[in-house]
């Protein structure tokens, strides 16, 4: 995968970063507790350490996006090989990628981890 193509995908899964952040900022402010705000917003660094209120604000299923993108931000700083299929490898599609960067198996192999058959 080339550079560009690399930083479009980092964008995204930025992107998606801030939307689940600023999610909460938003519940933060509705409930007029303003104060952890400036905590949170160190959490807009790469080596992102989330404040605990913010991370169990999430739904599990948010938690474990903001794991996968972490886990592919770090990938594409790296530049180990970011859109490959952890299982088998191959590269994840394009078409994927563009709906969920933040995927770790192509869509062979995400069948087969659904049906509980790999890891
Ligand atoms: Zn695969």
């Amino acid at each position: 995968m080339d550079k560009k193509t690399l930083k479009h995908f980092e964008k995204l899964l930025l992107d998606k970063r801030a939307e689940l952040q600023s999610a909460y900022r938003d519940k933060l402010s509705r409930s007029g507790d303003a104060g952890a705000d400036g905590a949170l917003d160190s959490a807009d660094e790469a080596s992102a350490n989330y404040n605990k209120e913010f991370w169990y604000s999430l739904s599990d299923a948010d938690r474990k996006v903001m794991r996968r993108i972490d886990e592919a931000l770090r990938v594409i700083a790296t530049e180990g090989g970011y859109g490959e299929c952890v299982h088998c490898g191959k590269p994840i599609q394009r078409k994927r990628l563009e709906a969920v960067p933040w995927a770790r198996h192509c869509l062979e192999c995400q069948d087969l981890q659904e049906r509980g058959l790999i890891e």
